[in-house]
């Protein structure tokens, strides 16, 4: 499997003295290791909800990301759900990252084992990009990825591999072409019914 790209953003808090100059994930806090990837690993202890539920039961089933439970490191296929998550919080920045491993595919983006920044992008507004311009230098320093603008962010990332977006799904075609097999069926029928009546 080539590797996933996809984007994403994360927390850093300048103020923060633990975190300060690290990318943080904003929902499961998790600290991302610079230089290195990440592996996902699943919080949800194997309690009996979970077992009785047929998750991460055998060794193999500890692989993280489990398709049937919420753990993996996520992304989204696009970066129009990442910009829009962008504009809501002050101190997150987006960017790609390199997703391998076990990788479960959603519509809107992806979970994945592992996964790697592969760039930061600015932030859009000019004011918000002059006041961070010495943290996002500080980061990508530390994290050895280019720092880009919004608009070169697809192009850089996707030469190092592919976007796994499903195709959207039709359900009116679907649903016409149940109706098309449904009618061809019928008419097989009939006409193994003239065979045997004839
Ligand atoms: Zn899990």
């Amino acid at each position: 499997m080539i590797p996933a790209v996809g984007y994403r953003f994360w927390r850093v808090d300048p103020d923060d003295a633990w975190t300060r100059g690290r990318l943080q994930s904003p929902v499961a806090e998790t600290l991302w290791p610079p230089l290195e990837s990440l592996s996902a690993e699943c919080q949800t202890r194997p309690g009996l909800r979970l077992a009785r539920a047929g998750l991460h039961r055998t060794e193999e089933d500890r692989v993280s990301p489990e398709p049937g439970c919420s753990c993996g490191i996520y992304a989204y296929h696009d970066i129009v759900p990442m910009t829009r998550a962008l504009r809501e919080e002050p101190f997150m920045f987006g960017g790609a990252v390199l997703c391998w491993g076990r990788v479960v595919i959603h519509p809107e983006g992806l979970r994945a084992q592992h996964v790697r920044p592969l760039a930061l992008c600015r932030p859009e507004s000019p004011i918000v990009q002059q006041r961070t311009a010495v943290l996002l230098d500080e980061v990508t320093k530390e994290y050895a990825i280019p720092l880009l603008d919004l608009k070169d962010l697809v192009a850089y990332a996707s030469e190092f591999g592919a976007s796994y977006k499903p195709e959207p799904s039709q359900p009116a075609r679907r649903g016409l072409d149940r109706v098309r097999d449904a009618l061809s069926l019928r008419r097989i029928v009939r006409r193994l019914g003239k065979a045997i009546g004839g």
